[in-house]
């Protein structure tokens, strides 16, 4: 049995997602699917809370539009009968509440983080049901298993939910099993959770890639795919670098490391959940399903030059934190982390010295960083400085650390185009070495990297 994770990327439009029903009948039947919302639904439903409390008015256009971006699929890939009533029922029920719930917003003047992951969950729900009217038009045999049903419980943190790993193995083959016994397919919606409360938990954006794991982890699956509308992992973005190849094989840390890169092959977290029971995740593309795609697992083998991917995110800003002897002041580093994480900031990471800690972050939280800092009394620091217009450049391969010469073949390459390199860590991790360069040397760095560990065939380290 297999857990396949279908991605909103690939349900865009009747023509791929008639192709996804088809390969689902070809592949899964006795498995086990976990759905995105349909493309840009999430969106929509989330650019929908801001309209909806801007003016009432605007709250049956955004159900209207719902309405139809379904209807159409179903209306254009299924014959009027059972399948395709059973989902207009499910749809309009569920839109009903939508709207309710949209009205709410309006009504109570203020996004909560629980109505939030609520209106949020509805595209997977719409989405799962959608599916399984279309596989059924199809003769086959799926059924729809909402999170709730199957007891897939979460820890309750609205918009960044854990699963509970324990309850969650003891419930679910209970309530999917007995589909696979009739060769059934199960849909589940992936993205959310239910807290023991019994409310909706988001995963974060993305999310369903994390439901997928955690569902595999729990029924033992064989293995987890992934299905994207790309071929996997690539060395390199293939729009900086056009030499970039799809990695065929990672290891864990590896996908872990690079998942948390601008790519979004993978959700941060979809590595946890599987790789204790070492169940290997595939990606597939569904625009060629026959193509091998990225295989990631436990035993990986390394590349020539130990480097799998040099990765890049320029979603960076750093808070410069100047402290003195910061190795030698208990407690400064909590204080400060302490601060920025109360308001709900999240660190991407931390880098420090003796005389500075410097904070990653996505952009658009540095300067909230920056002002929480400065409510801190006592100061614990002499200076905030911010520094924009940075990128981060990740190298990536199991065993980086201890292969000598990788670094300085890194270092070397940067150095060779007159990049200069701002900042460097050497992560606890294994699998990734990271610095930041301007933004305008980004190109270049990346470039001359790749080219050295990817198209010079001297370089066997
Ligand atoms: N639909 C959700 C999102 O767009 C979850 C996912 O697609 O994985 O973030
Ligand atoms: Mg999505």
């Amino acid at each position: 049995m297999k857990v396949v994770k279908i991605g909103g990327g690939c349900l865009k439009g009747i023509k791929n997602i008639q192709r996804i029903i088809a390969l689902v009948a070809e592949r899964c039947q006795g498995d086990c699917l976990v759905v995105s919302a349909l493309n840009g639904i999430t969106d929509t439903l989330i650019t929908g809370m801001e309209k909806a409390l801007a003016a009432e008015e605007n709250i049956p256009k955004i159900i209207r539009h719902l309405e139809t971006v379904h209807l159409k699929i179903a209306g254009d890939l299924m014959p009027v009968g059972s399948c395709f009533e059973s989902f207009t029922k499910a749809l309009s029920t569920g839109l009903k509440d939508l709207e309710r719930l949209y009205y709410g917003l309006n009504f109570t003047r203020e996004i909560t983080p629980r109505m939030h992951d609520i209106i949020a969950s509805f595209g997977e729900r719409f989405s799962a049901q959608l599916l399984t009217a279309l596989l059924c038009a199809k003769k086959l045999k799926a059924a729809t298993r909402m999170p709730h049903q199957i007891g897939l419980l979460t820890d309750g943190r609205y918009g960044d939910a854990t699963a509970d790993m324990k309850r969650v193995r003891s419930n679910l083959p209970k309530q999917i099993n007995p589909v696979f016994r009739k060769k059934g397919i199960a849909v589940v919606p992936g993205f959310y959770g239910i807290s023991t409360q019994g409310e909706i938990t988001t995963f974060g954006r993305g999310g369903s890639d994390y439901s997928a794991a955690v569902i595999a982890a729990a029924l033992g699956a064989e293995t987890l795919e992934i299905w994207k509308d790309v071929d996997g992992f690539m060395s390199a973005d293939p729009r900086m670098v056009t030499e970039a190849e799809l990695i065929p094989r990672l290891s864990y840390a590896e996908a872990a490391e690079l998942s948390y890169f601008g790519a979004r092959i993978l959700h941060p977290r979809t590595v946890e959940p599987v790789r204790k029971k070492k169940i290997p995740i595939v990606i597939k593309n569904t625009l060629a399903p026959d193509n091998p795609g990225s295989l990631i697992n436990s035993k990986s083998p390394r590349h020539r030059t130990v480097i799998k991917s040099v990765a890049h995110d320029t979603d960076i800003g750093i808070l410069k934190v100047h402290a003195s002897a910061v190795g030698a002041r208990p407690g400064i580093l909590a204080r400060v982390a302490g601060q920025i994480t109360e308001k709900g900031i999240n660190i991407k990471s931390v880098v420090t010295s003796q005389t500075c800690i410097s904070l990653l972050f996505s952009k658009k939280d540095v300067e909230k960083a920056r002002l929480a800092l400065k409510e801190l009394k006592p100061r614990p620091y002499r200076r905030l400085e911010k520094l924009e217009h940075v990128a981060l450049i990740g190298i990536v391969g199991e065993g980086l650390l201890k292969k000598k010469g990788v670094a300085a073949r890194c270092f070397t390459a940067v150095a060779g185009c007159g990049v200069n390199v701002e900042m460097i860590s050497f992560g606890p991790s294994r699998a990734a070495l990271y610095f930041l360069v301007k933004m305008q040397d980004l190109p270049g760095a990346i470039t001359a990297i790749h080219s050295t560990f990817f198209s010079d065939p001297r370089c066997v380290l």
